[in-house]
Order: C-alpha cells, then sequence, then structure tokens
C-alpha cells in the first residue's frame, strides 16, 4: 500500500564512507562502506522503521540524512529543498525541523544540568523564547511527556531510565519538530518501559502529525508504530514495504531470519526457520556481489558475483535478491 500522505524526508542514494587510516602518516589504506547507496522516504505524521543488526549501518544512514554526519554523496530533501550542500548557517532552520532521540538516556544527557534546563536548552539556543515563556513551555513539555513539572528542577541522576528517555523525548519536541529520528531509542529500557515509551510516542504522533525515523536492531520493537520498514545490512537496504507486508509476506531471506527471531502470538502461524551463522561481515571488505550471499542459505554462484538491484516487485514494495 503506497501512503498519500506528503513526504517529509527523501533520502536518494545517500552513502557515507569512512576512511581507514594506518601509520604514522595517518594514510587512506581503505573505506568502510558504512551507508552505500541508501533510498528511504518518510511522510508525514508517519513511522519509518529503520531495521538490522548492529553494524549495518542504520545508525549512520540516520545521522547522515540529518547531516549530524556529513554524508559522502548522496540527495536529502527536506519538505522538498535540497539540504546537500547547505552551509552551517543555511542548515540551520532545518535543524529545527529535525530532532533526535538517542538510545541510552544515561549518557545523552549532561549530567550537571537540570532536566528543565536541558528540555529548555533547544528554545535558548534557537533564541525563540525569553526566560518566562522558556520556564512556561518547559512546564507544558513536562506534563505531556508523563514528568511533573515540578521535577524541572531535579539532575538526571535523580531519575529512572523511562523517565530520562521522557526527558529525551520533551527536549527534542521543544522546538516543534517535523521529524524526529529515533536512534534505538527503547533498546536500553526494561520491556514493560518500552511499551510504555512506544505508546507516548504514538500518541505525540498522532496529535501532531509528527513522523519518525525509528532505528532499531529488532523487529518487533517496530511493528507496533511503524507504518514502513526498511531492512539494511552491511550498509545497504535490502527490502522495504509498508509493515504489513514485511510481517506476512516478505521475501528478503535476510528479512525472513530476522523475522524468524520475533515471537509469534499465534501457534497456529508458522514462519520459516531461518538461523544465521556468524557476524555481519565487516563493512571495510564487504562481500562481492551481493553482500548476503556469504550467509544467505539460497545463495547460488550468480550471488556471489552480481549485486541485485532494489526492484519493486510490487506496489511500494521493493526486495533486493535475485531470486524474487
Ligand atoms: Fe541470497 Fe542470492 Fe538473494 Fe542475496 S541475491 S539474498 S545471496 S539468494
Amino acid at each position: 500500500m503506497v501512503s498519500a500522505n506528503p513526504p517529509v524526508i527523501e533520502v536518494k542514494d545517500l552513502k557515507k564512507h569512512f576512511p581507514v587510516k594506518k601509520g604514522l602518516l595517518r594514510r587512506t589504506v581503505g573505506q568502510v562502506y558504512a551507508v552505500d547507496g541508501v533510498t528511504f522516504t518518510v511522510r508525514a505524521g508517519e513511522t519509518l522503521g529503520l531495521v538490522g543488526e548492529s553494524g549495518c549501518g542504520k545508525t549512520t544512514a540516520g545521522r547522515a540524512a540529518m547531516r549530524l554526519v556529513e554524508p559522502t554523496s548522496g540527495s536529502i530533501k527536506v519538505e522538498g529543498k535540497e539540504i546537500m550542500g547547505l552551509s552551517k548557517a543555511e542548515l540551520r532552520p532545518y535543524r529545527r525541523e529535525m530532532q533526535i532521540i538517542f538510545q541510552d538516556p544515561f549518557s545523552s544527557l549532561n549530567p550537571r544540568m537540570t532536566a528543565g534546563d536541558i528540555v529548555g536548552e533547544p528554545l535558548l539556543v534557537h533564541g525563540v523564547a525569553n526566560a518566562k515563556e522558556r520556564q512556561e513551555q518547559v512546564s507544558a513539555l513536562f506534563a505531556r511527556v508523563g514528568l511533573r513539572p515540578a521535577q524541572m528542577k531535579n539532575y538526571p541522576h535523580q531519575f529512572s531510565g523511562g523517565q530520562r528517555q521522557r526527558i529525551g523525548i520533551a527536549r527534542a519536541l521543544a522546538l516543534g519538530p517535523k521529524l524526529i529520528v529515533g536512534d534505538e531509542p527503547v533498546s536500553a529500557l526494561d520491556v514493560s518501559i518500552q511499551a510504555q515509551v512506544i505508546n507516548l510516542l504514538m500518541e505525540l504522533q498522532a496529535e501532531r502529525r509528527l513522523s519518525y525515523l525509528f532505528i532499531s536492531h529488532n523487529l518487533a520493537v517496530v511493528e507496533h508504530i511503524s507504518h514502513q520498514i526498511a531492512v539494511m545490512y552491511l550498509g545497504r537496504i535490502v527490502e522495504y514495504a509498508d509493515t504489513r507486508s514485511i510481517f506476512t509476506n516478505a521475501q528478503h531471506p535476510y528479512t525472513e531470519a530476522l523475522l524468524a527471531a520475533v515471537p509469534v502470538p499465534d501457534p497456529a502461524i508458522k514462519r520459516k526457520k531461518i538461523v544465521l551463522q556468524g557476524d555481519v561481515p565487516s563493512p571495510v571488505k564487504p562481500p562481492s556481489g551481493c553482500h548476503f550471499h556469504t550467509r544467505c542459505p539460497y545463495a547460488v554462484d550468480r550471488c556471489k558475483v552480481e549485486s541485485p538491484p532494489l526492484r519493486e516487485i510490487a506496489p511500494g514494495h521493493h526486495v533486493s535478491c535475485h531470486l524474487r
């Protein structure tokens, strides 16, 4: 199913390669192909789940899309405007539109600042409110994310993990962004707290027509919140479709393997059991042809030499595999 909502961010053929340097002279001896030609769109009021094992490049892809790390090449359009090539000053208005929530609420908050100052800092930096307005806005944000405004004067260590992530969400909301990138935003939390934080994010999305790029290593976590899911393997997207198609009609062997690890609530539903051997290969020297051929149970000779393009096999359902 293809959504009719307008795109908030359109990323095309995004690449981020990091040089590998060695020796006294720090000569470049290779490249880490962290993100190697990734294309996706996040639409207004919708969530794209970006999923893959650790080391697949999903975090770098999220940060490069926001230009928090400088992409090597590609195109990034925010509400139709190209932001690649913009200077820091030109990028400033777009920074307000795109905010990030980090994985670890224990290290992403400055321990020397009060929670109120942390949430109000973006308003201060962008000069959008005087002290009194800031206080009022921060108080309202605290209430909205389920914290007591009286807790504004507390320090991060005085909050639980779930409460700290609520502070991170309030901070991300402060400037009224259109897009929030969540980089494993619930991975460090207990399962019961994960559900509360995901429900809060979904409520905020419905209220404010927010768009999320939700990055996770766990398909089960993104299922509930995502409208679409992109599965990444070694710097590339291997399958990209609406959430229902991914869960009921996955076409890529890697997606099948990730799904095999997701518990099924109905025992009558049988999933293919694919257990992946080994770790993700190094992005410094990715396997030739299809990057997945070293772990794929269906690999044929062609897979070792020819890289499969990401093809649309049904409306809105894209797969990168020679056998599909
Ligand atoms: Fe497996 Fe070949 Fe398909 Fe790659 S192209 S996923 S190796 S069958």
